[in-house]
């Protein structure tokens, strides 16, 4: 902070204003990346625990900027989620998607599509999910959506009207990030539900961390006497699918099977060990 000089110089913060500069770049850069096809998709594949046969894909926005380079969904959603502008580059996520059914590779297998927490209260997402079905003529158990647990702590009522609406629809939910939130079991009982997808921060540490592995296998338990199908996701390693097999987690998805990538690229096997 400055010493002398007017008060306004006074909570001067170099940290905090670099943010903002580059918040607002992304604010920028997002208003024309679509019109300047700078956004793309990738497809994740969600394996059977016993057998890992793919079982469907989940479809993940990538962002190459002009001025910024590669920026992260992780760092680009929760921008676009304040601008409106995530609704539309939603749409044209699901248009891909659409397409995208339709090829060899994909072979008619289930397609995850990601709604964050605010689109529940902007858009009426079961309306857009109908639209499209009727038009392109899908089975709507072809699709997923993902929902993150914050949704439902966050905006309940929207969130289950809509999951219900969705549901009806025939297609699935899933519930994303979960053990993250807090949401309560009353809530998971209420809710049309037909995954969990165990966050990501429980799975990378279930070698080491006792807690962990306890925390994991509770979700497992507490989801199948739901009636809920348990996905891990962000599997690295042999021994985190060993356990979780073993445990009984339904499905796998990670860098073990596979890391997101281009349809074009999606035929193409690369396990690791
Ligand atoms: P998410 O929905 O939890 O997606 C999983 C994230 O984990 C993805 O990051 C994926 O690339 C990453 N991942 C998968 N397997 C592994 C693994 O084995 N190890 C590690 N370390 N990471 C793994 P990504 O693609 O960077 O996306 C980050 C988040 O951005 C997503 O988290 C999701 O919340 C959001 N996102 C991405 N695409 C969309 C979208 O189209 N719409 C919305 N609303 N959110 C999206
Ligand atoms: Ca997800
Ligand atoms: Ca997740
Ligand atoms: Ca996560």
């Amino acid at each position: 902070a400055k010493e002398q000089g007017r008060g306004r110089y006074a909570f001067f913060d170099p940290q905090i204003n670099a943010r903002n500069q580059r918040t607002m770049k992304i604010k920028t850069g997002l208003n024309q990346a679509l019109a300047r096809n700078e956004l793309s998709l990738v497809y994740q594949p969600r394996v059977l625990a016993d057998t890992e046969q793919v079982t469907g894909y989940e479809a993940l926005l990538r962002w190459h900027s002009q001025e910024l380079g590669a920026v992260s969904p992780a760092e680009f959603i929760p921008v676009a989620e304040t601008t409106g502008i995530l609704e539309q580059m939603t749409e044209w996520l699901l248009q891909r998607v659409v397409d995208d059914l339709g090829s060899a590779v994909l072979g008619g297998k289930q397609i995850s599509v990601n709604l964050s927490p605010r689109q529940f209260q902007t858009g009426n997402w079961a309306d857009t999910l109908r639209r499209t079905i009727e038009q392109h003529r899908l089975q709507p158990e072809q699709l997923c959506i993902e929902v993150t647990e914050s949704a439902l702590v966050e905006n309940f009522q929207a969130t289950a009207h809509q999951l219900e609406e969705v549901q009806a629809l025939g297609v699935e939910v899933a519930i994303d990030d979960f053990g993250t939130g807090y949401s309560s079991l009353e809530y998971l009982k209420r809710l049309p539900i037909d995954y969990l997808k165990i966050d990501r921060s429980f799975v990378s540490d279930i070698e080491t961390d006792a807690d962990d592995r306890v925390i994991v296998e509770t979700i497992i338990v507490l989801a199948h006497s739901l009636g809920l199908q348990v996905v891990a996701e962000g599997v690295e390693t042999r021994a985190q699918a060993d356990f979780l097999r073993a445990r009984g987690c339904d499905e796998l998805q990670g860098y073990l099977f596979s890391a997101p990538r281009p349809l074009s690229e999606l035929g193409v096997q690369q396990v690791k060990n």
